[in-house]
């Protein structure tokens, strides 16, 4: 077999793009990756990694990945002035540098062959062109199927631009939600705010909503969804985290000194998500706001089934086209409760109330409560 040649070629090494790999190996595929970014690398995330992602690790024999990471078992959620404490299995808290890394090790060490520092570009079914970010240099890779796993902020696709209407052969376009918030955050010392382990904190104002988590080595992610205008409007990320984050705050110049990010608009999703020779999986096939913090165990679960899927096309007992309603049947209603989620907390008065409900009738907000832990809420 030529070396430049693949039964799966996964663009993106994000929780869905190693899950994939990894999979695909697993159902015995020659697999490669391809990177933009020199790891291990940061990443706009609440690093919380939900029940579900923890045992999809598990299922692909990688949850070794998660040997230091913190067990989570609260969830506080402010808003106006009430704030719930909400018990239950959360997952684990762990950041992205490590985590990504540690499933790209993994990837490797089972056969896949990876290229990092290295932008792909899809450029016909099964083409990819893999540009080293440094040199410059080109390779032109083939495979059998091209799983795009880039995410958010992918490029891989670029060249393509929005599907026409009724165009099958076309390569998939987003669509972007009216409104959409844009996330941002970063990591702080240890010591720049207040956040105890084992506890996400959540804080639901006007504008968008910011959560805590202290990661294993003791410093503290930050993640936040915001209205762009409003973060405009407060001076960028570091002065929106501050504002927002107010009584939490132990160190301000911790946080303006922080290397914030920011990402491109949430809630969006994809035209299509297959073509010929071509899957799409994760972020890169859509998403909605995080405030469940669950993109990461979609990511990896929707990463095994494609990984998997992408195997058998590139045997051939299946077709790129049975990945919609795979992914329909593994995302959908997920989505849909997520955004409803993300829609009632877009007031904070209303969200405040909700709390103070919790207070006369626990059982009132007991399916909310599910989604973010067991219902054992308290209100303070
Ligand atoms: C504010 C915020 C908070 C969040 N909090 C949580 C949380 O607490 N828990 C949770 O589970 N999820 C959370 N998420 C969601 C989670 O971060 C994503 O759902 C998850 O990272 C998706 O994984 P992915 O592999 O699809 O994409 P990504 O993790 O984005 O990985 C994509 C990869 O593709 C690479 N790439 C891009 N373009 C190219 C290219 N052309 N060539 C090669 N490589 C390329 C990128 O460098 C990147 O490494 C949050 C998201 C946001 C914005």
């Amino acid at each position: 077999m030529n070396d430049d040649r693949f039964d799966v070629l996964v663009i993106g090494a994000g929780p869905a793009g190693t899950c994939a790999a990894l999979a695909a190996i697993a159902a015995g595929a020659r697999t490669a990756i391809v990177e933009r970014a020199d790891f291990p690398r940061a990443k706009v995330c609440g690093c919380c990694l939900s029940p579900a992602g923890v045992a999809a690790l598990r299922a692909l024999g990688a949850d070794d990945a998660l040997r230091d990471a913190v067990p989570l078992r609260e969830v506080t959620v402010e808003a106006s002035g009430a704030i719930a404490r909400i018990e239950g299995d959360r997952g684990v808290a762990i950041g992205r540098d490590a985590l990504d890394d540690r499933l790209l090790r993994h990837a490797r060490a089972r056969g896949a062959v990876a290229w990092t520092g290295t932008t792909a570009s899809v450029t016909a079914p099964g083409s990819v062109t893999a540009t080293d970010r440094a040199g410059g240099s080109t390779l032109e890779l083939r495979a059998g199927v091209v799983v795009v796993a880039d995410g958010l902020g992918g490029s891989s696709l670029a060249a393509h631009g929005t599907t026409p209407a009724g165009a099958p052969e076309a390569v998939p376009g987003w669509r972007i939600a009216r409104g959409s918030r844009m996330g941002f955050g970063a990591v702080l010392p240890g010591d720049a705010v207040r956040c105890a382990p084992g506890c996400i904190t959540m804080k639901v104002v006007r504008g968008g909503y910011v959560g805590l988590v202290r990661l294993p080595d003791g410093r503290v992610d930050v993640a936040a969804a915001a209205d762009p205008k409003m973060v405009r409007r407060l001076g960028g990320p570091a002065a929106c985290a501050e504002a927002w984050l107010a009584d939490h705050v132990l160190r301000a110049d911790a946080i303006r000194d922080a290397a914030w990010r920011g990402t491109p608009a949430l809630t969006r999703r994809r035209a299509r998500v297959d073509g010929p020779g071509l899957m799409v999986v994760g972020d890169a096939s859509g998403y909605v706001e995080p405030f469940t913090g669950e993109g990461m165990g979609w990511a990896m679960n929707a990463g095994r089934a494609a990984g998997a899927l992408a195997a058998r096309v590139a045997q051939g007992s299946a077709r790129t086209d049975d990945w919609p309603r795979a992914l329909h049947a593994l995302a959908s209603r997920d989505r849909i409760r997520c955004r409803a989620i993300a829609l009632a907390l877009r007031s904070p008065a209303f969200t405040g109330a909700a709390l103070r409900a919790f207070a006369l009738a626990p059982s009132f907000l007991d399916a909310f409560a599910r989604r973010i832990g067991k219902p054992t809420a308290r209100t303070a």
